[in-house]
């Protein structure tokens, strides 16, 4: 029997999120069911319900950093009983038979490309997935994630999901370690998390901001120094330096700026996704160094436990600020300011005690 599921979803691009109600699936023999204790605020979250990026499907309940315990499991689930801690971040479902999946790379599903945990096509329920500001949610067992933290952190884990996988898995295919000079753009939720595990992966980080201010936060995160990159004359001191920049902004910006400061063989990998395009970027930057531009789309179910796992032995949480369901416009209304320290996580039990 589908269970009543209590939610918030924007009703379109123009109204803020509202308290909505809706079913989850039964739980089938592969499912495991989880009571959603905290969930992260993602940029992509906003993006998603204020119809930028496009294709939202309506009512969008958004939520992609999910944590919570787990309160039913299926026949056939052998990883997670009941009472348990578990997550579940960006992904819900891919095709299980492809290259990418076989890999363990299902973000990036060959196939039917992956099912996002919001916006995605639900295949049982119909109509399309509701992700996490929502009271509960029931996930395949391949998509639910350990986690192995004090139970003490786990508001401050739940943004590992999706921000700490993002930065995660492009620090790990480019092989940042130690010795190596390596830049964090942006630091926003991403960022930070970018940030913390380049540090402790062994790497010289550097934060570019425009934000002055965030300077004593970027040094305690782990950074050698934030450089301000309207500084033009801080950024041209780095030219030619850095071998590898992960690009967290969520808005159109000069990339040539940053990618003139990679060194020979260099790499620059975006994973902000802004809503208009990037300004044309020089080819001759990229000839004259060999350098490269790259992306990267979260990461996958294995490497997310392997990233959770990381975390948890290196002490890493994400630096959070807690807010209640009915504040989640207002966080967005801060989200775009750039004025987020470092992760907005809403605390569920406001949506059950709501009305
Ligand atoms: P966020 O918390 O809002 O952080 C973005 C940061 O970018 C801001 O804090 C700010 O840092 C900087 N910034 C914002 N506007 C800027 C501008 N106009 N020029 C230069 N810098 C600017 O967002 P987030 O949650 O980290 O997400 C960042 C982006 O990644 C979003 O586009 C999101 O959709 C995308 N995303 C992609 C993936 C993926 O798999 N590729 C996964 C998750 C999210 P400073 O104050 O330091 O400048
Ligand atoms: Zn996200």
């Amino acid at each position: 029997m589908p269970s009543a599921a209590k939610g918030y979803a924007a009703q379109s691009a123009q109204t803020p999120l509202a308290p909505f109600a809706f079913e989850r699936r039964d739980v089938g023999p592969n499912d495991v069911a989880i009571e959603i204790l905290y969930c992260g605020v993602c940029h992509s979250d906003l993006h998603t319900a204020r119809g930028e990026w496009g294709g939202t499907l309506y009512p969008c309940v958004p939520g992609h950093e999910i944590v919570g315990r787990v309160t039913a499991v299926g026949d056939r689930v052998t990883r997670f009983e009941v009472g348990q801690l578990a997550g579940v971040g960006c992904m819900v479902g891919s095709c299980g038979t492809c290259p990418s999946c076989r890999e363990g790379d299902e973000q990036y599903c060959e196939t039917t490309g992956l099912v996002g945990t919001y916006n995605g096509a639900d295949a049982v329920m119909g109509g399309h997935t509701y992700g996490g500001y929502s009271d509960h949610i029931v996930v395949d067992e391949h998509f639910v994630l350990s986690i192995g933290h004090d139970e003490a952190d786990l508001a401050a884990v739940a943004p590992l999901l999706c921000a700490g996988i993002t930065t995660y898995s492009p620090l790990k295919h480019w092989k940042v370690g130690p010795g190596q000079k390596v830049g964090i753009v942006g630091l926003g939720g991403l960022g930070h998390m970018g940030v913390k595990i380049a540090a402790a992966m062994g790497a010289d980080v550097y934060v570019f901001s425009t934000s002055p201010g965030k300077r004593e936060d970027a040094k305690r995160l782990g950074a050698k120094d934030l450089i301000v990159s309207k500084d033009a004359e801080a950024m041209a001191g780095h030219r030619d330096s850095f071998d590898f920049i992960l690009n967290t902004v969520a808005a159109s910006h000069d990339l040539d700026t940053y990618l003139t400061l990679l060194k020979r063989d260099g790499t620059m990998a975006l994973v902000g996704v802004p809503e208009t395009p990037h300004d044309p970027i020089e080819v001759g930057t990229l000839v004259f160094r060999r350098r490269a531009l790259a992306g990267s789309l979260i990461g996958g179910i294995r490497e997310t436990q392997e990233m959770l796992d990381f975390c948890r032995d290196h002490g890493i949480t994400a630096d959070i600020e807690m807010i209640d369901m009915d504040d989640i416009d207002n966080a967005y209304d801060r989200m775009v300011k750039s004025d987020v320290k470092y992760r907005f996580v809403i605390d569920m039990a406001t949506l059950r005690q709501a009305a």
